[in-house]
């Protein structure tokens, strides 16, 4: 198929044709009908999908097909939530792109950074919103922000705006829109919280589902390390050193976590940023741009931080913790491996963590093929023991029946 087919108007397509696409993405093909029809929609779709624009190009041509007639120009008619501050900026540069030829205004709100421009901007009147829930609840508090001419809703990350606690904001912000408006659901996962919130907020949805996410996994090369937990810090080294090139993004399940590894590879002297929650948005976005630019080739994050945020050409993710939710682990290594480049993860396991990779495997329906060759597999105990063996047969000591048996005590 080709973007013309999707009767998008000239302005919309020539900005599309400029980014160089050439034809749609299937979340694209499916939901944008959908949307030009004014359905409702529910779609499962995760990031690097095209799902931005799957939901963007539609309600620009919405909007712009009426400008000139609405009186409602500069108020706003389609607003857009998104979880986090990383991912409601990447949303509103797109928007930003695709309305270069229209003149919609969009803008972008977000938490943790002042809240007076903002307010100047919106004050001008703006057509779309993008923004996150507490910024936009105290922007309405103010009276700053009306959502009496919302015509399109757009719930962007539903699944991670429920894990982040923004259920009552959300269907707080619902009902302060009008009763009449065509509203969009997209979430990676569909958890019953989500779909419970869908049957909520949506009037008989349409469903879009791309192909299932765990087959994005297919696409990516697995690498799995069972390595004591004291040791992950010691075997991540020993990659970056010998193994691992290139833009390296390293998953960690805490910020805690974050942060000790970030001043870890600083003192060994990696060029590292890292993103996590307790951090100023400022910052935030200071590190998210030193990795796009290239200044810096390591980016550590939690996946709350992280989520959703478009990083292109990543050669490998590291799962330096494993997530406990199995369709996680597929978002983390749906970053690497795209658009026909092969990406590469590497995924360490301490004996906590066995459990996850259960879980995983049966998710992506495939077991992770295990490196039982690296430095830090046994217990320090245990290693001497292997070593001490001179003359065994077994040139490598690890590989020997004893350190089988030793790998076993522990993973
Ligand atoms: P998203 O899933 O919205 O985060 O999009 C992932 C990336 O795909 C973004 O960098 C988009 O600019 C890009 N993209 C979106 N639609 C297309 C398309 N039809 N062809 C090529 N790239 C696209």
């Amino acid at each position: 198929m080709h973007f013309s087919e999707l009767a998008l108007n000239k302005p919309i397509l020539k900005a599309v044709f400029e980014k160089n696409y050439e034809s749609p993405t299937q979340i694209q093909e499916e939901t944008i009908p959908l949307v030009l029809a004014g359905k409702d929609v529910i779609a499962s779709a995760q990031t690097g999908t095209g799902k931005t624009a799957a939901f963007a190009l539609p309600i620009l041509q919405r909007l712009f097909h009426q400008q000139d007639v609405n009186k409602n120009a500069k108020k706003i008619r389609a607003l857009v939530v998104s979880p986090t501050r990383e991912l409601a900026v990447q949303i509103e540069e797109e928007f930003q792109v695709y309305s270069k030829y229209t003149n919609l205004r969009t803008t972008v709100v977000f938490g943790g950074t002042s809240i007076a421009p903002q307010k100047d901007i919106l004050k001008k009147g703006v057509d779309i919103l993008i923004a996150t829930p507490g910024r936009l609840l105290d922007l309405r508090k103010q009276e700053i922000v009306d959502l009496g001419h919302v015509e399109i809703l757009v719930l962007d990350e539903a699944d991670l705006m429920l894990d982040m606690g923004f259920i009552d904001d959300v269907l707080k912000i619902e009902r302060l829109c009008p009763e009449e408006k065509q509203s969009l659901l997209f979430s990676a996962t569909m958890p019953a919280k989500v779909v419970q919130l869908a049957r909520t907020i949506l009037k008989d949805p349409e469903r879009v589902e791309v192909t299932p996410s765990v087959s994005a996994a297919a696409s990516v090369r697995q690498i799995l390390y069972y390595v004591p937990k004291p040791k992950k810090i010691e075997l991540c080294l020993h990659l970056l050193r010998n193994t691992i090139k290139g833009n390296i993004l390293i998953f960690r399940r805490t910020k805690n976590g974050v942060d000790k590894l970030e001043q870890t590879l600083i003192k060994n002297n990696y060029k590292v940023a890292s993103l996590h929650g307790d951090k100023a948005q400022s910052t935030r976005q200071v590190a998210l741009n030193s990795f796009k630019n290239g200044d810096v080739n390591i980016l550590i994050a939690t996946d709350v931080a992280s989520r959703g945020i478009d990083i292109d050409g990543l050669d490998a993710v590291i799962n330096f913790d494993l997530p406990n939710i199995p369709e996680t682990f597929v978002h983390r290594i749906g970053r690497t491996g795209r658009a026909g480049l092969e990406g590469i993860a590497y995924s360490f396991c301490s004996a906590d963590e066995k459990e996850y990779v259960t879980s995983i495997q049966k998710l992506i329906k495939g077991a992770l093929p295990v490196d039982d060759e690296h430095p830090y597999l046994l217990s320090p105990k245990a290693k001497p023991q292997v070593h001490k063996k001179k003359g065994s047969k077994h040139k490598k000591g690890r590989k020997s029946e004893a350190s089988k048996k030793n790998k076993k005590r522990w993973y």
